[in-house]
């Protein structure tokens, strides 16, 4: 039977829109030592605007567009979603042709048609050689301004590069703040370059920052900080966060996320408010207390 004290708890999370999917959680996340975020969408807002295209010698802009906004406009990952508003914005026509297109999680995506293929992603995915050296010199120029990048390769290399620009959210420097004040871990995982990376973690003041991951990369250091911290709690928006997730003694999903990371986590934060995350923590210790 469920303890009074964590029906008590749970009613008041829904209240203030967190959403516990069972009472264990609430125990679980009273022993968190360690909290590890994503960042695109987690620590950011999630809604990242390009802020440059650079193209390849010889490629016709709207051409360009037309062809990468096609191939996002099947996938509902945040950069994909900002390149589509970027093309239209451009005056891309609305209506793209349809292409089949693979996403690959954490990397990007790939398309195939007639005698073309393209793959939309991180430097890690499409991998750097493909770059000349003035795309590689741009490349380093804008990941140092702690903008993300995504590289756009057709059959000849790099047809054309795009940074954004995300912000960080109001709550999150006063959500790491509460929680190393009340003794818990913070770690960035992510699957953008280093740059970026840093430069987000240094404005969040988070312990940690690891960068370039991939989906299984973060159920990886999640593993490592298990033992060192004992239980540790994940929290993300995305498909690539899914297997962390569920890895996590308590996974957290952000209430705007995918439906995946919906279904995966323990806890979910309705309101989209980081802060909740140390509201939990407190919560639970609290309920914790009552019942011992
Ligand atoms: P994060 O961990 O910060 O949420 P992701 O794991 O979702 O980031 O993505 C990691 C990297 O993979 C992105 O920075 C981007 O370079 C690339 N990527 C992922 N999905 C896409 C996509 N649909 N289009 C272009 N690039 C993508
Ligand atoms: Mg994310």
């Amino acid at each position: 039977s469920v303890m009074p004290a964590t029906l008590a708890a749970i009613s008041n999370g829904a209240r203030n829109g967190l959403l516990f999917k069972g009472g264990i959680h609430l125990e679980r996340l009273s022993r968190t030592g360690a909290v590890a975020f994503d960042k695109t969408g987690t620590l950011t807002k999630g809604r990242p605007a390009v802020t440059d295209v650079i193209l390849r010698h010889g490629v016709n802009e709207a051409e360009f567009l037309r062809t990468a906004a096609a191939i996002e406009s099947q996938s509902n990952h945040p950069l994909a979603k900002a390149i589509v508003q970027y093309a239209l914005d451009k005056g891309v026509e609305k209506k793209f042709r349809w292409l089949s297109v693979q996403e690959q999680s954490g990397k990007g995506v790939k398309a195939e048609w007639q005698r073309e293929s393209w793959r939309i992603g991180s430097s890690g995915y499409i991998g750097s050689k493909a770059c000349s050296a003035f795309q590689q010199s741009v490349a380093e120029e804008l990941g140092r301004e702690g903008k993300t990048l995504v590289f756009a390769e057709d059959s000849k290399g790099i047809a054309g590069l795009f940074a954004f620009k995300d912000t960080v959210r109001e709550d999150t420097a006063d959500t790491i703040e509460t929680l190393k004040k009340i003794g818990v871990y913070t770690v960035m995982l992510t699957g953008d370059n280093q740059q970026t990376a840093e430069a987000v973690a240094s404005e969040a003041r988070m312990d940690e920052v690891i960068a370039n991951c991939l989906p299984e990369d973060k159920v990886e250091a999640v593993k490592k900080l298990r033992k060192k911290h004992g239980y540790v709690a994940m929290i993300g928006d995305g498909i690539n966060d899914a297997p962390a997730l569920a890895a996590a003694d308590i996974g957290v999903a952000m209430g705007e996320g995918t439906d995946v990371a919906l279904e995966t986590a323990d806890v979910v934060l309705m309101k989209n408010e980081l802060a909740n995350i140390s509201r939990a923590i407190e919560l639970s210790r609290k309920m914790t207390r009552i019942i011992k």
